[in-house]
């Protein structure tokens, strides 16, 4: 949280605090007729399709302040949506942002999460449009609605594979994960309980992973370049085994999956071995990638091994041969949703 200068929440009152967190906010999208100001912002989306996300977000349960700075917790709250958007193909556009907020925090965190807000919202050229603000008794609580357009025909669903589809993943998987471990091990660092600094020398792309993911508008993009419209399509934020047997529960599909072919990064590997860790378990289950897991016809295989940053992991099967992994050795394992669901533990 913040350090040094503290100004209580108290001294601008609600109202002000509104005003002070929204101002200057530039409106970037035609389809945003009217933001902040009235009891309801205005939109207009002539012709498309409206993709609408939201997500809530609990201190204690989604996030830990403790390691967890409020600008990148604002930044990640926003691309978490984006991500969302980008998983039906479409763009996000607009977004709200309520929040309940305990005495805890002063004006400067929440100046802080709003940067990181604001930075995500620049970057993919969303307008903030709105929100809610109250106060809290147990900490923060952050929910975050975006809403995004497609053309009619290029929303993707989760429910359109059919066997013989090619399965594909973008960037790599598990850092996040590994990242998120590499926080806890330090924690008792980051609250003071110790001298000695965490060293995160030669772990930094973990620690990104985590803690400022990046939404793969560059992938949907390059996807509508290459005239490729995915046949279903998810963001990876459960882990790879949870998504694709959703993916292939909607499309009624069985699947294959190479476990030599999953992208992993080399933090990510040397991370799992100092954790002795099982590197696939992590890349499988380790949750939080925000990469796009998509699936194509076959006969596009070229095109789609030629994107950048994609890789083809396995293909699609009928139902009746279910959801496997092939292992190195290639042995068939079932693939099994871990996932990290906080509602299970
Ligand atoms: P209402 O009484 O209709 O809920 P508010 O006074 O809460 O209105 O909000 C006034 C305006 O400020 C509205 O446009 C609302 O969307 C916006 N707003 C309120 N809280 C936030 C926030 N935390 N972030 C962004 N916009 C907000
Ligand atoms: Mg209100």
């Amino acid at each position: 949280m913040h350090e040094g200068i503290r100004t209580e929440i108290a001294t601008l009152g609600e109202f002000g605090l509104i005003k002070h967190l929204t101002e200057g906010i530039q409106l970037q999208n035609p389809e945003t007729k009217y933001g902040v100001g009235d009891d309801a912002a205005v939109l207009e989306f002539p012709d498309r399709q409206v993709l609408v996300t939201t997500d809530l977000l609990m201190e204690g349960v989604h996030f830990d302040l403790v390691y967890t700075p409020l600008k990148h917790l604002g930044y990640k709250s926003a691309m978490v949506n984006f991500s969302d958007i980008y998983a039906m193909n479409g763009r996000p556009k607009q977004m709200t942002v309520s929040i309940a907020v305990s005495k805890r925090f002063c004006i400067e965190d929440l100046d802080e999460f709003y940067d990181g807000l604001k930075l995500a919202c620049q970057r993919h050229q969303v307008d903030l449009v709105g929100g809610d603000t109250t106060s809290s008794v147990t900490g923060l609580a952050i929910s975050i609605t975006c809403i995004g357009s497609a053309d009619k025909e290029q929303v993707v669903y989760r429910n359109g594979a059919k066997p013989t589809d090619l399965i594909c993943v973008s960037g790599d998987l598990g850092a996040a994960y590994m990242g998120l471990q590499l926080m806890e091990r330090e924690k008792a660092v980051f609250q003071g309980e110790t001298e000695v600094q965490p060293d995160f020398a030669g772990k930094e792309y973990l620690l990104e992973r985590f803690l400022k993911p990046e939404a793969r508008r560059d992938v949907v993009e390059r996807l509508a370049k290459a005239g490729i419209r995915p046949t279903a399509m998810m963001d990876v934020s459960d882990g790879l085994s949870s998504e694709l047997l959703h993916i292939c529960s909607q499309s009624g599909t069985g699947c294959r999956v190479y476990e030599e072919r999953i992208p992993i990064d080399y933090q990510t590997a040397v991370m799992a071995e100092e954790f002795n860790m099982n590197l696939s378990t992590c890349a499988l289950n380790g949750g939080e990638d925000y990469e796009l897991l998509f699936t194509v016809p076959l006969a596009l295989r070229e095109q789609v091994s030629q994107l950048e940053d994609v890789k083809v992991i396995g293909h699609m099967t009928a139902p009746d041969l279910g959801c496997a992994l092939i292992t190195r050795d290639g042995n068939e394992l079932e693939l099994k949703a871990q996932g990290w669901n906080p509602l299970k533990e």
